[in-house]
């Protein structure tokens, strides 16, 4: 049978995008639809404006260190209508990188909605059909607000690039990578930040010992954070006020956690049922380690399938979608010991196992150091940094590597080559320090703290 494209890939987010540019490469003949921006969560409303943000709230504290350096310079104050415009030219710019990419490696790209209706066929918004030997979802997540009264008011993640002022005052309420990463950002650029986490510390997933220094940093400077805490409704105006504590009517805005996969039954819903691409309780696309859904010529990537929610991974698994289906290597897509960062300030890195999960499987040792890293001790502050490694005590493999210090998201990624690659304690105790740096540390810990 002939179709008009041999893959059609739904979504131009970083996996789809990916996926369509190494399909496309092989010589296959391939059409994208993106009814968004091009680029998707990560690039328009995710890791790359959060990160830019990130940046620009750090230095806030930079006059008062310089100062304790011998520098002569005031505090500033910082401008967001400034910001933001650069701030969305940048995308933009971003956003044209990515399409010319995928025009110049001869995709077809079509800016409309499209959803699958058969097995080997999609509709676009516009009522064209186009017949697809292989189909790709890869539309991503979404925010999805939690079921209680009036939460249309608050605001979600993809709300905060486009405000037009900054509130002086806001609620977030969660305790995972976004809230955390919205809270040490806001507070840095100058709003009163309250926290409610449900839970009984933030990061839930992450190394208790890493979690417990980044609440007390968050809490050091400033943030509110209140655990075991949540919302029940939110009300307009004082009513609000309240439920924001120490906020203003009119000025105080609530930060809403992102829920998980949201939602994608209505890609696949064909007028006469299911096709036959299961999905999950949390509204996911079910696929096996080929990232194949039920329908042999139907595969899903990224979010939209819940399984590690990061633009990587996504990436990962687009290409190994690739290599299996138009390059003849059938491909599983590797998770395991992913490395990643939570980028709080200080950030978290971490690869492998916390050292909670590391003590039900067997005995381990763990080797761990907390300190005041040589820039923030000379300058006064309190800032402490975390070094741990968590070694199974038999193999004598590095099970796990958790960071919490500036720039940790640096450190995890080139840690976890080694941990990737099986590098056991004697490892990294081979391994000359660099002097003086905060990650030395990792090869110079001798003696475990506890074992388990
Ligand atoms: P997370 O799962 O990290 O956090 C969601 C938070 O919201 C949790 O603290 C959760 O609490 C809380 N929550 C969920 N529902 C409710 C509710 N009804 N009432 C109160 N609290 C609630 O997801 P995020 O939305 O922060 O991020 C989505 C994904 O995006 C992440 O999992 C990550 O994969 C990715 N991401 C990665 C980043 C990075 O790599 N640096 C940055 C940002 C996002 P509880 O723990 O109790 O369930």
């Amino acid at each position: 049978m002939a179709f008009d494209v041999d893959l059609f890939v739904i979504g131009g987010g970083s996996g789809g995008v990916r996926a369509a540019r190494m399909a496309a490469a092989t010589g296959a003949k391939v059409a994208l639809a993106e009814e968004s921006r091009m680029g998707g969560t990560c690039v328009i409303r995710g890791c790359v404006p959060k990160k830019l943000m990130v940046f620009a709230s750090s230095f806030r504290e930079m006059p008062g260190e310089a100062r304790a350096y011998g520098w002569d310079i005031p505090d500033g104050s910082f401008d967001w209508g400034a910001f933001r415009g650069k701030l969305h030219a940048e995308l933009d710019r971003l956003e044209g990188v990515y399409r010319r990419l995928l025009e110049g490696s001869g995709v077809v790209v079509h800016s409309q909605r499209a959803r699958l209706v058969a097995a080997h066929e999609v509709e676009l918004a516009d009522g064209q059909r186009i017949s697809a030997r292989h189909i790709l979802i890869a539309t991503g997540g979404r925010p999805e607000r939690p079921d209680l009264p009036n939460a249309h008011l608050g605001l979600v993640s993809d709300d905060i690039f486009l405000l037009e002022r900054l509130p002086t005052s806001i609620l977030i309420v969660g305790g995972g990578f976004i809230a955390c990463e919205m809270a040490c950002i806001l507070n840095g650029l100058g709003v009163q930040v309250t926290q409610f986490y449900r839970g009984a510390q933030i990061l839930r997933g992450f190394d208790d010992e890493a979690r417990g220094l980044v609440a007390e940093a968050m809490r050091a400077q400033g943030i509110d954070l209140h655990l075991g805490t949540n919302i029940v409704a939110m009300a307009e105006a004082e009513a609000m006020a309240g439920a924001a504590r120490g906020g203003e009517a009119g000025h105080a805005a609530a930060l809403l956690p992102k829920g998980g996969a949201k939602g994608a039954p209505v890609w696949v819903k064909a007028t006469n049922g299911y096709l036959g691409v299961e999905i999950g309780r949390r509204g996911e696309i079910k696929v096996d380690a080929y990232s194949q859904t039920g329908v042999p010529s139907v595969f899903a990537i990224g979010d939209v399938t819940d399984r590690v929610n990061l633009t990587p991974v996504a990436i990962r698994e687009g290409m190994a979608f690739t290599r299996t289906v138009f390059e003849g290597q059938p491909t599983p897509v590797d998770h395991d010991l992913i490395p990643m960062a939570v980028f709080t300030q200080p950030e978290l890195g971490t690869v492998g196992l916390t050292e909670e999960a590391a003590r039900e499987r067997g005995p381990i040792e763990v080797y761990a150091t907390s300190f005041k890293p040589m820039r923030s001790s000379f300058a006064g502050e309190p800032a402490r940094v975390l070094m741990k490694l968590i070694v199974c005590a038999e193999t004598r493999r590095v099970l796990g590597c958790h960071i919490v210090a500036p720039e940790a998201g640096e450190m995890i990624q080139l840690a976890a080559i080694a941990v990737k690659m099986g590098a056991t304690k004697e490892d990294f105790d081979r391994t000359v320090a660099v002097h003086p740096t905060m990650a030395e540390e990792l090869v110079t810990m001798r003696a475990p703290v506890r074992r388990a």
